[in-house]
C-alpha cells in the first residue's frame, strides 16, 4: 500500500478560514437581513485596471496570428517584464534582469525555496505570519529544524536578530497579519547578522506598493550587503490585482551564497515551471509603467486610505491599533481578557464586520484582530458607522 507523506499530520495550527466560513454561514442564517462588511480574507476588491486588461487582450489576440503566437515561454519569465521590474522597482540597487524570476505567485516561490537547502539547516520564521513559510517546511519534514521568532508589542512586532545562530530566516516586510514593516536600521541589523552567520535572509515583500514611511527602505537591496544574502519575494497579487491572474517575482542575486544558490533556483524553476502566460506577463507589464502604474497606484491609495479610515475610526473609540502605514493591515489588540476568537465573535454579531483572529496566524497572535484594508471606501463607511455598536 502507498505510504503517504507522515508530515502533514503535524500541520498543527487551526486552519481559520473554513471555521470562519462556517460562523459566518450559521450568522447568515440567524440574520438572513445583515449585511456582513468582510474586512477579513484578504483579496483585492476593486476591479482590474482597464489597461492591464487591454494589454492582456491586445496580448491574447497577437496570439492568434502566425507570427504572434507563443507557446512554452521561458521558465524565468519575459525578458521585458524581467527588464520592466528592473527599470521600475530596483532602479539604483545593482539588480539585473537575469537576477529577477516570473512566477505564478509568491505564494508558490516562498513555498519552494526551501528545496534548495539541507534539512540540516536552522531555520527561524517570524510569528505571527503569514502561514505558508511554516507550513511548507512542516510538510517537509522540517518542521522540527524550525524556531519562531516572536512579533510582540514589545518589539514593535519585528524582531530583533537573536544572538544564537540560524541558516534560513523568513522574514515578512511589510509583516501579514501585523501591518508592521520593518525599518532602514532594523533591516540593516538582519542584513549584518546574515553576513556574520553566513546566512540566508528570505524576505517576503508583497506589500511593497504599500510603503508609505521614509525610513522603510521599499526592498531589501537598498541595504550594503544585502544582495550577498537575502532572495526577495514580490507579487503583483496586491499592488496591481492580479490575485486572480497570478504573477509574481523572485529576486534571488547572483552574489547570494557566493554565487551557489542561483543556479540551483534557475536549475528548479526550469525543471518544475514551464513559466507564466505570455498574456498574463504582457499584463504584469501594463501595471508597471505609463498609464497602468497611475491605475494601480491609484488602487493602492485607495485602500491605504481605507486602512487610515478605520485606523482613525477605531483609535477615536479609544482602540489601540498597530500598522496600516506601510502595509493594507490594522493589528487591533482586543479588550484585555478576551480571545481573539472571542473578539470576532463579538465583532461579526455586535458589528456585522468579519475580521479574523490573530490567532490564526500564529500563537503570537493571540490578543489581535487583523482588519484588512482590501475593501471599497463605500464598505469603509458602513463598517464606521457600525463601530458605533462597540461603545
Ligand atoms: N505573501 C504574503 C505576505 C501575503 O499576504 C500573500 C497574500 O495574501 C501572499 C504572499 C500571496 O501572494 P501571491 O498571490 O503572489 O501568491
Amino acid at each position: 500500500m502507498a505510504k503517504l507523506n507522515t508530515h502533514y499530520r503535524q500541520l498543527k495550527r487551526e486552519y481559520i478560514f473554513p471555521i470562519i466560513e462556517e460562523k459566518l454561514f450559521s450568522f447568515k442564517e440567524k440574520f438572513p437581513l445583515a449585511a456582513v462588511v468582510n474586512l477579513g480574507i484578504g483579496d483585492v476588491a476593486l476591479p482590474l485596471a482597464s489597461s492591464i486588461a487591454t494589454a492582456i487582450e491586445n496580448a491574447t489576440r497577437e496570439m492568434t496570428t502566425v507570427t504572434g503566437m507563443r507557446g512554452y515561454g521561458p521558465s524565468e519569465g519575459y525578458l521585458f517584464l524581467r527588464e520592466a521590474i528592473v527599470n521600475q522597482e530596483y532602479p539604483s540597487v545593482g539588480i539585473t534582469p537575469d537576477e529577477i524570476f516570473i512566477s505564478d505567485g509568491t505564494n508558490s516561490d516562498a513555498s519552494s525555496i526551501h528545496e534548495l537547502f539541507s534539512s540540516a539547516n536552522r531555520v527561524a520564521i517570524v510569528d505571527p505570519t503569514y502561514p505558508v513559510y511554516l507550513d511548507a517546511n512542516i510538510m517537509a519534514g522540517r518542521g522540527g529544524r524550525v524556531t519562531l521568532l516572536p512579533c510582540t508589542k514589545e518589539n514593535q512586532f519585528c524582531p530583533t536578530p537573536p544572538s544564537d545562530h540560524f541558516d534560513l530566516i523568513y522574514l515578512c516586510t511589510p509583516g501579514n497579519p501585523t501591518g508592521v514593516a520593518m525599518n532602514r536600521s532594523l533591516l540593516e541589523q538582519w542584513v549584518a547578522y546574515a553576513l556574520k552567520e553566513k546566512a540566508v535572509l528570505l524576505i517576503d515583500n508583497a506589500y511593497s506598493a504599500y510603503v508609505t514611511s521614509s525610513d522603510v527602505p521599499k526592498t531589501v537591496y537598498a541595504i550594503p550587503g544585502a544582495d550577498e544574502v537575502a532572495v526577495e519575494f514580490r507579487s503583483f497579487s496586491k499592488s496591481a490585482g492580479f490575485t486572480g491572474l497570478r504573477c509574481a517575482y523572485t529576486v534571488l542575486p547572483k552574489k547570494v551564497l557566493k554565487g551557489k544558490l542561483y543556479p540551483m533556483w534557475k536549475k528548479r524553476q526550469s525543471t518544475k515551471s514551464n513559466g507564466v502566460a505570455y498574456p498574463i506577463q504582457r499584463g504584469a507589464e501594463a501595471a508597471l509603467s505609463g498609464h497602468g502604474a497611475t491605475e494601480t497606484r491609484a488602487q493602492v491609495a485607495t485602500y491605504q486610505a481605507n486602512a487610515r479610515r478605520l485606523k482613525a475610526a477605531l483609535s477615536s473609540r479609544g482602540f489601540t491599533v498597530h500598522g496600516g502605514i506601510d502595509a493594507p493591515y490594522l493589528w487591533w489588540e482586543v479588550p484585555e481578557g478576551t480571545s481573539s476568537w472571542e473578539f470576532f465573535d463579538h465583532l461579526l454579531t455586535t458589528c456585522h464586520i468579519l475580521a479574523i483572529p490573530g490567532r490564526g496566524f500564529g500563537a503570537h497572535g493571540e490578543g489581535f484582530i487583523r482588519l484588512s484594508a482590501f475593501t471599497t471606501p463605500e464598505q469603509v463607511t458602513t463598517a464606521e458607522a457600525a463601530l458605533c455598536a462597540l461603545e
